[in-house]
């Protein structure tokens, strides 16, 4: 063993050891957590701007552990997407999506986020196809949220792919936008049908005029394209009246509604409309 004053780094210590064996153990359980319907699906509004009319909700996926509690999507997806239970996890979401919003009383599409792994699959075609046939629902109202990394590893079957959910009439839409690296390019060489503006670019709009030009920029950049945008993580009024001066097309955040159960909930439009 070490002595006390070593002054070699000491990369594995217990703490680590302890965050490897709860990431083991989490891999483990994720495998029967499908099986034991331990996941669920919560859904957060999208909202027109200046209109203040719903315009989508987006699935997320909450995991109720027996033991650890509620888990977050940022502490399990990144797992499930290394150990390959991405995949079944992804067909899980979509075919429950798709699902629960063909029973809505509101028909405005779900949004679903796709990981990486899932847009490789060869099968994701047929994947979407008997989703949608199964639950009934139409593919106008099944939106698919994608992120550059999943795009940038062999962008010719990404183009392939997303082409071909096109054609079936789903709509596609770039996720976690500016944070990438390549994004411009993406933008050029895709056919996304709108482009969600990462959360980071409005979270200190209030006190940042950087973060406003960029903003204002993007929102023309995406009205050129034909590409509407949506700000993320909209928490605070001041921030709504900042996207929507600068011509944001929809927004999404704590403000407007958080993750929920609860569906087509008529306060949240009301609210927003009156801001
Ligand atoms: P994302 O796709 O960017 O989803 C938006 C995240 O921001 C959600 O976190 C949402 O709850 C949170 N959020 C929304 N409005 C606000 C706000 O006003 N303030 C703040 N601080 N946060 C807000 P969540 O549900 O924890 O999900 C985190 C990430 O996990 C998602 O980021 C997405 O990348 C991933 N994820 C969630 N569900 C799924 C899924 O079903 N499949 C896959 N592949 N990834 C998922
Ligand atoms: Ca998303
Ligand atoms: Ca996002
Ligand atoms: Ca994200």
């Amino acid at each position: 063993a070490k002595s006390a004053h070593s002054k070699e780094p000491c990369f594995y210590d217990a703490h680590m050891d302890d965050a490897v064996r709860e990431r083991r153990e989490l891999i483990a359980d994720l495998r029967h957590a499908l099986d034991a319907d331990a996941f669920e699906l919560y859904y957060q509004v999208q909202s027109s701007i200046p209109s203040g009319e719903i315009c989508g909700y987006e699935a997320l996926i909450r995991w109720n552990h027996p033991v650890r509690g509620m888990i977050p999507p940022a502490r399990f997806i990144p797992l499930a997407e290394k150990s390959g239970d991405i995949v079944p996890l992804s067909n899980w979401v979509l075919r429950r999506a798709c699902h629960e919003a063909a029973g809505w009383a509101d028909p405005q599409p779900v949004s679903v986020n796709l990981s990486p792994m899932h847009l490789a699959e060869k099968q994701l075609v047929e994947t979407v196809r008997s989703a949608l046939a199964d639950s009934g629902l139409p593919p106008e109202r099944l939106t698919l949220e994608l992120t550059e990394s999943a795009i940038i590893h062999d962008k010719h079957f990404a183009l392939e792919q997303l082409k071909a959910l096109k054609a079936m009439g789903i709509a596609i839409a770039l996720d976690d936008f500016g944070v990438g690296y390549s994004s411009l390019e993406v933008l050029r060489s895709f056919p996304f049908d709108r482009i969600k503006l990462d959360a980071s670019f409005v979270s200190e709009i209030e006190h940042d005029e950087q973060a406003v030009s960029i903003l204002r920029s993007v929102a023309a950049l995406g009205a050129t394209l034909n590409m509407p945008v949506l700000a993320e993580g909209v928490e605070e009024p001041a921030q709504l009246a900042i996207v929507t001066r600068e011509g944001c097309a929809a927004v999404q955040g704590y403000l407007i509604g958080r993750p929920s159960r609860m569906l087509a909930d008529p306060d949240h439009v009301r609210r927003v409309a009156s801001l």
